[in-house]
Formats: C-alpha cells, structure tokens, sequence
C-alpha cells in the first residue's frame, strides 16, 4: 500500500468509523456468537497472496463485528467506561504515523516532552502539590500503559527503597528483608492490586472497609503495630478512590497521616474516579494527597481518551528510577537524563508516543468540555439512583458520588444473579455483577460519551420489565411466604457463611455459566500461590536456618536480624519515599 492508496483507504475507513459510530444503536449491545466462532469463517493459515482492501473491510462486517462487544453503545452499562473520542482516535492515528519508540528523550524528543508537559498541565487541572510535577517539584508524572501497570512498578519502587535500606548490614540478605516485607490495600481494592504483590513477591494484607467501604486510617495503624510486632516491614500501602467493586473512596487523609508516620510508601489508585478530579466540587476526595508517595488514573476510562492511557506521578522520581534503572550502551545518549528519559519509569523499554492523543483531547474539547461530560456522567448516575432509590423491590449500594451506581433486587444474592443474567441475555443491556462484601450486586455505569436521560429512561425499563417477569416468573415466590423462605434457605445452621457464598456465586444455573469452572480453577490456584506469599508462617526458624547453614552469612539470632532490619527500612523509606516534606506544596 502506498501513499496514495493510504489516502484512498484512509479515507474510506475513516467513513466506515463515522458510520459505525452514527449507526451504534441500531446494533445489539453484546454478541450472541458461541466460543470458536471465528474458527469456521476464517482460513486455518495466514494467506500467502495480497488481498485486496475491499474484501477485507467486507469481511469485518461480516466476521468480525457479529462477535464485537460494542463498548461505546448507549446501552453498554458494564465495567467502567472506554474512553474514546473523535479527537483521541486522531490524535492516535498521527502516533501510529510517526511510529517512533519514544524510550528516552533521545529517541524523539518531542514525545518525551509533550507527555512531560501535559501530565504537567493535568497535575495542575487535579491540583496536585506541586512536588508531584516535573515543573519545579522532584516529582513528575509519566504515562503508563495501564492501573496495573502503576500499581506494580509504585510497589516495585517500595520495595527496593526497603531493601536498600539494609546496604550498610551486609550481614543482612536482601532476600531475607523481601520476606518480611508487607503491602496493604482494603479488601476492595481492584486485583491488580493482589496482583503486583504475587509478581513482587510481598504478602500483601487486605483490610476491612467502614459502613461507607472506605479503608480507615485506625484500621491501617492497627495492621501496621500487628504486623511490627511480629517482626513484618510494613513498607507499601494503596488507598483506592473509586473502588471498581462500588465507587467507594478510601479515606486518604487518614491513611496519609499514618503512612506518613510510621514511613510507609502510599499509593492512591484513583484509575477511574481520578478522572472527576478535574472538577474542583471532587478535589476534596484527594485531601491528604501530599502524604502520599504516587497517585494514578486513567484518562482511558473517563476522559474521553482511547486505550492505553493510564497517568502515574511520584513525589520522589528519583526513588523509581532507582528501582527500575538498567543501562546499556545502545541506549545511552548525548543528552542523558536518567530521570527523564521514561524507559527508566516503567516495565518495558519501547514506548509509543501517547501523549499526543491526551493533548488532542485536551485541546480539542478544553477543560470546560471535560468538565461538562464528567458532570453529565455523574448527574445522569443520580436520575438513575432515584430510578432504584423510587422502587422498594431494590436496593442500592453504597453512595453515588460519580458514574456508577450499583444495586440489587431485595432477598438473596441468587435473585439479583437471576436478574443480571435475564437482562444480559436479552442483549437489550449490558452490565456486570461486583461483590460489595456480601452483597452480589449490579453495577450500572454510565459509559457512552453523549448519553443521556432518554439512555437511563430506556435502561430503566429494561430492568423493571425483566425484574417484574423475575418475580412473578419464580415458583418459590407465588406460594405464600415465598420469599422469607427463600431468605431462610440462603443460610441454614450448618452452613457456613463460606459456603454459601460459594453456592451463591457458582451456581450452575446462574451467570458465567460458561466461564464458571475456568473462573473457579482460577480462583483456587491464585489463592494458593497468595497464600504461599502471604501466610507468615512461611517464613519460620527452619527456613531461615536452612538458608544460612552455608556459613557466608551467619546470622546473630533472628530477633537481632528483625531489629535490624526493620530499623533500618523505617529510617530510609522515611528519608527516600514517603515523608511528606510540606503541605505548602499545595498549588
Ligand atoms: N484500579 C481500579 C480502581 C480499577 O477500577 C481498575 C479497572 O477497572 C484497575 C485498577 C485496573 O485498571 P487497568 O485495566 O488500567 O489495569
């Protein structure tokens, strides 16, 4: 293909997208095609001739949009939304152009300088202290690939401030100090969290929200002297703002104060949420934030930016770059910067150039335009609560500060499960379930980019027509007392909450139908393999003898090694990470 026939097709698919967009829709939300359906439509081998670019794009149509979930339809209700815009998917498609590898500045200069500068200008936007920006702090902010990605790389960051914290012992293993090393989060927090303590090799404890899901800071304190006190090194904890689960905001001020004290490093994942914080009726959710060590959110949930787009800052860029710095000569420069050349702020060396994408958003639509869509988004939540809030078959849980309003029908887990499933299945919605502790509710999200009221009266009757034919359809319910013994039957004396639970949720008749042994089998191994890294008992006298019977590092007892130990990690992590210098960072 060359230039011309660029021009040609380019504009033929940029038609194809106008019109995809345009005729949204009058398409079904959710695909009824079965697993392998693709097997049969498709040659079993890559086609050794040059196809020609009309059969191509008839063939999308044909195969690839019956199984496309249409992420940006007005009824599309599940997860958090995607962002995407006309703008972002330019801006995108001048990165994809230039195709440059932006791992240091050398690379391209103006890819590490614009993202420079416009995770600068939204720092300012969320009023972040100034410390966190490139502009004057020693902090700065990066583009990540994703939420995941920013939690990993802030606890990698953690736990080599930790362990260099032992240098000057060198009686002391770095090995011995990673397994002391402790993480916390709430038990809400989103998985990537339990996640990058798997792949860091730390235990990692999940703590028990309020009445309002919020992780406290007392709870946190009470961890921590636990912990202490049988010889743990708290060192890495995230509050999370916008729970995925139920929006919850976990208390930050708190949790700030008490990291700060006892020298721990925080995080704040704020992927979805985050996003609000443009508008300055959110920012109070962020007090306490310059206690923090590293915040994040992803303008490619909800602000209107395309996949992947996910913003980290770290008070002390230093103490990332340190944990994630490697040097060979093909990659050194005349201009080198090991602060600023990006390859050094993440996981993998080649970088596309994404910032360009966020800039094209934030020019094309301003902040005002951004501003408008987010209040859109959180004032059409809150019709669609009173919806539920109106009707007493339903319950909603939890508050509903942003987007995302998550409910359940009244009775047991099961009845709510039944409904999720009758409405996906009609293809009508889509949403997604979540456990709030031990509630199995549904989580409505207000995704589209122009949706709006007649988006919620529609949803609305979806729902309430499938719960009406729920309730009258079910046998239990039409004999007398129905549901309390409905109520009864979910926990009897001899079974345990657990149990229920399990029962509930893998019901074979229920959701996920498909997916559930897959999701079981999962489950099962993660929690193996958590357990190993986390069960404190693993660390015990045998082992620790075993390791040092090669007589290279004698070890005095292993109380001494515990103090040292955890002396040393609290007095750098205070020093290098977490210790909030001032509040008059503030800008
Ligand atoms: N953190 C929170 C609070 C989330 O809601 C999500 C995803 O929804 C993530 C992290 C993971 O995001 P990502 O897909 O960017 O890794």
């Amino acid at each position: 293909m060359d230039a011309d026939d660029f021009e040609k097709h380019g504009i033929e698919m940029v038609r194809y997208i106008a019109q995809y967009m345009r005729t949204l829709p009058q398409r079904s939300v959710t695909s009824d095609v079965e697993p392998g359906y693709m097997r049969n439509m498709l040659p079993s081998h890559a086609p050794i001739h040059a196809e020609n670019f009309q059969d191509i794009m008839a063939d999308v149509e044909k195969i690839i949009m019956p199984g496309v979930t249409h992420w940006q339809h007005p009824e599309f209700h599940a997860y958090f939304p995607a962002g995407n815009s006309f703008p972002s998917i330019l801006g995108d498609m001048l990165s994809n152009a230039i195709g440059c590898v932006g791992f240091s500045w050398a690379a391209s200069p103006a890819c590490t300088e614009l993202e420079i500068l416009v995770l600068d200008w939204i720092g300012k936007l969320i009023n972040l202290p100034s410390v966190f920006l490139h502009e004057g702090g020693q902090g700065g902010g990066v583009i990540q690939g994703s939420a995941s990605e920013c939690v990993l790389v802030t606890l990698l960051a953690s736990r080599h401030a930790a362990i260099q914290l032992v240098k000057p012992y060198p009686y002391i293993d770095d090995g011995y100090v990673l397994s002391k090393l402790v993480a916390y989060s709430s038990k809400l927090a989103h998985s990537c969290v339990e996640k990058a303590g798997m792949i860091g090799l730390v235990k990692m404890r999940q703590l028990d929200v309020d009445e309002n899901y919020s992780l406290r800071g007392y709870t946190l304190e009470r961890a921590i002297e636990e912990d202490r006190r049988m010889g743990l090194i708290p060192f890495y904890v995230v509050a999370t703002l916008g729970t995925t689960g139920c929006c919850s905001f976990d208390n930050v001020e708190e949790l700030g104060e008490v990291c700060s004290k006892e020298g721990v490093w925080l995080h704040v994942d704020a992927a979805y949420a985050g996003n609000a914080l443009i508008c300055p009726e959110f920012q109070h959710l962020t007090k306490g934030v310059q206690n923090a060590s590293s915040i994040n959110f992803n303008p490619n949930k909800w602000m209107l930016v395309n996949f992947d787009c996910s913003l980290m800052w770290v008070r002390d860029r230093k103490a990332l770059t340190s944990a994630l710095t490697v040097d060979p000569v093909y990659l050194q420069h005349e201009h080198d910067d090991k602060e600023l050349d990006f390859r050094h702020w993440g996981i993998p060396l080649s970088r596309r150039f994404r910032s360009l994408k966020l800039w094209f958003v934030l020019r094309c639509y301003g902040v005002e335009g951004l501003q408008k869509y987010i209040r859109r988004h959180v004032r059409l939540a809150k019709a669609f609560e009173e919806h539920v809030r109106n009707d007493d078959i339903f319950d909603v849980i939890g508050e509903v500060t942003m987007g995302l309003v998550c409910f359940r029908l009244k009775g047991p887990n099961t009845l709510t499960q039944r409904l999720l499933k009758k409405i996906n299945s009609s293809h009508q919605l889509h949403m997604v379930p979540a456990l709030v502790n031990e509630n199995f509710v549904i989580r409505f999200a207000i995704c589209a980019e122009n949706a709006d009221e007649k988006d919620i009266s529609f949803a609305w009757k979806v729902i309430t027509e499938a719960a009406e034919c729920l309730m009258s359809s079910k046998s239990e319910l039409e004999r007398p007392g129905g549901l309390e013994r409905i109520e009864t039957l979910e926990m009897s004396e001899t079974e345990s909450e657990d149990e229920v639970f399990d029962r509930e949720l893998f019901d074979t008749d229920l959701i996920f139908d498909q997916q559930r042994i897959t999701l079981r089998r999962a489950c099962e191994r993660r929690n193996l393999f958590h357990r190993m890294v986390s069960d404190p008992k693993g660390f015990n006298r045998t082992v620790l003898k075993a390791l040092s019977i090669d007589g290279q590092r004698k070890i005095r007892s292993e109380s001494d090694l515990e103090d040292d130990a955890a002396d040393a990690v609290r007095t750098t992590i205070k020093k290098t990470s977490a210790g909030a210098e001032s509040s008059q960072d503030c800008v």
